[in-house]
């Protein structure tokens, strides 16, 4: 047999998100239950048959989902929460799946996390119950695909040690294995005797660091999973970086591993030189990026794949992408509006597929038998290297110019906190809100009808100005003392700011899955970043001319802003974010320049890139705080500057958060309960904090007791003059109802504490 071609999951969403229209109408009881189950079967099928017409060998199943994989596993495994038992049809029914991740009237959902340190969210298991086989997922997928498929089909299954990690709470790690490990056994033991031919078993935990405990058990888990197989093969697969106990890992009694060489390479290429591949097992070689746009570089792919095959002989080679690519949107083919060189050198789910079928006919038949696929490619590298945009002398001579002063506010804190103090004169307790208000099916509308020239410039300007003054209104009346103009202009705050600034491209249809049927459009950052006009100032100065009030500038950070795109390749990402950095730098400079008192720098996906592995964290946090001081470096000590995190995991970033010099910080502190209060009081945080005091993901109106809790806690190790009171992320997808209801009691909160506060007893 020679060498094959595999997959590792194909995208979800296809090119007109069928699934998320079918999920959406289901939800809303428009669409039954049989006809989502056939119009998801019809999008699988049409997966299948793609991917055997670009002619690869092995062919994942079971890869798609209705909403999310560690969902299904959760799900397969009878892990279903008490509180979903009240759902119509009972535990196992489909109402209590999407219930599990959407949360239903007397059942709140079950936490969503990112997924390792991708923009993609699974939704996090929960043991309160032993778990049991309820159903065999995989093999019922498998059986429906055969038809089309015949034994090229491969069940994708998410491994028990990565589940395990990624369980919420679980008191015994260990134990919850060696529960899970009989029920894999037997998952396996009926693949086998159905006939199936491999198995692919996901283990991306492995690339994170692992104990010598953890090492342990994985081998007695997968000795037992796999001890009574005959005929079924798996491999197990790796991917967002290189094994992180190679040795341990390569002695697993399975017959393939896959490994990332995009992430990874170097690493796992070392590892590879450095050891004895078992005789006999397989090699997946992650050669192509499942995660970013950019083309291969064929001829080096090539000769890496040269290399490995002195290890590994390559009848036992697969070639596949370095990952799953439901991280990348289906095809290239839809973005006619993109620059020619630009568009050429991008490469979707689709286009990596047919980037394999190239790799392997060179393999296979000399590379002679692709030299025009060759030519073309370095062409089209050509071409897009001297695209213009890619490199602006002034950016560069800017960012080389740079000194040590730039990355730092001209003032301490404690100067700065009387400056403002006085400009501002805000209460104790300021109250305030995250940024963006509800976003109408109106508003979508129109913004759609503007983008499609069926509303003019004038128009639309007008209607977002009639939303701000409404939204002005609002927030006077419920009393809040610093506010917001409610980011109607915005769809994402990450691809807005990419339609503004030079060096990105937006695409007309490049969807990812982020969770459910959510999907965001990552915006392709392809050239030197710089900033041609204002981007903010029109709306915020605008908002300000409504109210004595202060409005908050609101303002995407370079972290978020290069975490939530496609970012190029050629130049570090350091220096990508000290490029966005500088052109935010520009912004809040007009926005004070207009009178704008308090601005606001989001970095709520600055934790979400921090490396899988302990030893590349530092120096990620390291630039990324820079970026961030670098933004901010020029703003004048009475401008107020804040920053919002949606969450309060800062376990292993408070250091990195206490260097980003914004004089507030917002964060979530309504789920987290007192942690992330201790957290900063330990740290001897000394600026501003602004506690979530509710929950914006829930429908629910909060109580002002609960809130009035969280601040007083809050109070017992922190000084008053430190709090700011907000919900704990925007509240862009609330109904107004909800919205006007929560931030009635929460001034009333506030109030209520400032009062004691003045008046000790
Ligand atoms: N300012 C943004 C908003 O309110 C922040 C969103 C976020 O934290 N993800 O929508
Ligand atoms: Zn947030």
């Amino acid at each position: 047999m020679a060498m094959q071609i595999s997959n590792l999951g194909y995208p979800r969403m296809d090119r007109e998100r069928t699934l998320k229209k079918l999920l959406e109408a289901h939800w809303q009881g428009q669409l039954s239950e049989k006809d989502l189950l056939t119009g998801a079967a019809q999008i699988e099928q049409a997966h299948w048959d793609k991917q055997i017409e670009f002619g690869i060998d092995i062919i994942p199943v079971g890869d798609f989902s209705f909403y999310d994989h560690v969902l299904d596993t959760a799900f397969m495994f009878g892990l279903v929460p008490k509180r979903f038992q009240e759902v119509e049809g009972g535990t196992g029914s489909l109402a209590a799946y999407f219930a599990m991740a959407r949360g239903s009237t007397n059942a709140p959902a079950c936490a969503m996390k990112k997924w390792f340190d991708t923009n993609y969210h699974y939704i996090v298991p929960e043991w309160e119950n032993k778990p049991y086989l309820a159903q065999n997922r995989p093999l019922q997928v498998y059986l429906r695909a055969q038809q089309t498929l015949g034994t090229k089909g491969k069940p994708v299954i998410l491994g028990p040690f990565t589940f395990v990690k990624l369980s919420k709470n679980l008191a015994n790690w260990r134990q919850a294995l060696s529960e899970l490990a009989p029920l894999y056994a037997q998952l396996l033991r009926e693949l086998d005797e159905a006939g199936v031919t491999w198995v692919q078993i996901d283990e991306p935990a492995l690339v994170t660091d692992m104990t010598e405990e953890e090492a342990v058990a994985l081998q007695e888990t997968y000795k037992e999973i796999t001890k009574s197989l005959t005929g079924l093969k798996i491999m197990l697969q790796t991917y967002f970086g290189s094994l992180s106990r190679y040795e341990d890992v390569i002695t697993l009694p399975v017959d393939g591993f896959g490994l990332d060489f995009v992430q990874g390479s170097r690493d796992n290429l070392r590892y590879l030189e450095q050891n004895n591949f078992p005789a006999g097992k397989y090699l997946g070689i992650g050669i192509v990026d499942g995660r970013n746009v950019w083309q291969s570089n064929l001829r080096e792919r090539l000769n890496l794949i040269y290399r490995i095959e002195k290890y590994v002989p390559l009848d036992r080679i697969w070639l596949q992408p370095s990952c799953s690519l439901i991280h990348l949107p289906v095809t290239t083919a839809d973005e006619t509006q993109l620059p020619p060189a630009l568009h050429a050198a991008l490469r979707f789910a689709d286009e990596r597929l047919a980037e394999l079928k190239i790799l392997a006919r060179a393999v296979k038949h000399g590379e002679t038998a692709v030299a025009d696929e060759l030519i073309a490619s370095d062409r089209t590298q050509h071409a897009f290297e001297q695209m213009p945009g890619r490199v602006e002398p002034a950016v560069r001579t800017r960012i080389e110019t740079l000194k040590e002063d730039d990355f730092k506010r001209s003032v301490t804190f404690v100067e700065r906190k009387v400056q403002q103090a006085s400009r501002l004169s805000l209460p104790l307790l300021p109250t305030t809100t995250i940024g963006s208000f509800p976003q109408t099916a109106e508003v979508r509308q129109i913004r759609a009808r503007f983008r499609k020239g069926q509303v003019d410039e004038k128009q639309y300007r007008d209607f977002i100005r009639c939303q701000i003054a409404e939204c002005i209104k609002i927030q006077e009346e419920i009393g809040l003392d610093v506010l917001v103009h409610g980011e109607f202009e915005r769809n994402d705050m990450v691809e807005y700011f990419g339609n503004k600034l030079r060096g990105f491209a937006v695409t007309v249809n490049g969807w990812v899955q982020s969770y459910g049927s959510r999907c965001v459009k990552p915006p392709i950052l392809y050239g030197d970043v710089w900033r041609d006009s204002p981007m903010t100032v029109e709306e915020i100065t605008y908002a300000q001319s409504l109210t004595q009030r202060p409005v908050k500038g609101m303002l995407t950070g370079p972290v978020t802003i290069i975490n939530w795109s496609f970012v190029r390749e050629d130049i570090e990402r350091e220096q990508v974010a000290y490029q966005i950095a500088l052109a935010i730098r520009d912004e809040i400079n007009d926005l004070e320049k207009n009178g704008i008192s308090i601005i606001q720098v989001d970095e709520p996906a600055l934790r979400e890139g921090l490396p899988l592995k302990v030893r590349e964290r530092e120096h990620y946090l390291s630039w990324a705080v820079n970026a961030f001081n670098l933004a901010i470096g020029g703003t004048r000590p009475e401008t107020q500057v804040h920053t919002h995190m949606c969450y309060a995991e800062f376990e292993n970033i408070i250091q990195a958060i206490d260097a980003m010099d914004a004089d507030v910080i917002s964060v979530e502190a309504a789920r987290s309960g007192a942690d992330i209060i201790e957290s900063f009081a330990r740290q001897g945080y000394s600026r501003a904090i602004g506690l979530g005091v509710y929950d914006v993901h829930s429908p629910r109106v909060p109580e002002i007791a609960e809130m009035e809790n969280i601040i007083r806690r809050a109070l017992e190790v922190l000084d008053p003059s430190q709090l700011w009171v907000n919900p704990d992320c925007g509240l862009k997808t609330r109904k107004i109802e909800e919205v006007v209801a929560a931030l009635r009691r929460m001034v009333q909160m506030a109030h209520r504490v400032r009062q004691t506060l003045n008046n000790p007893k």
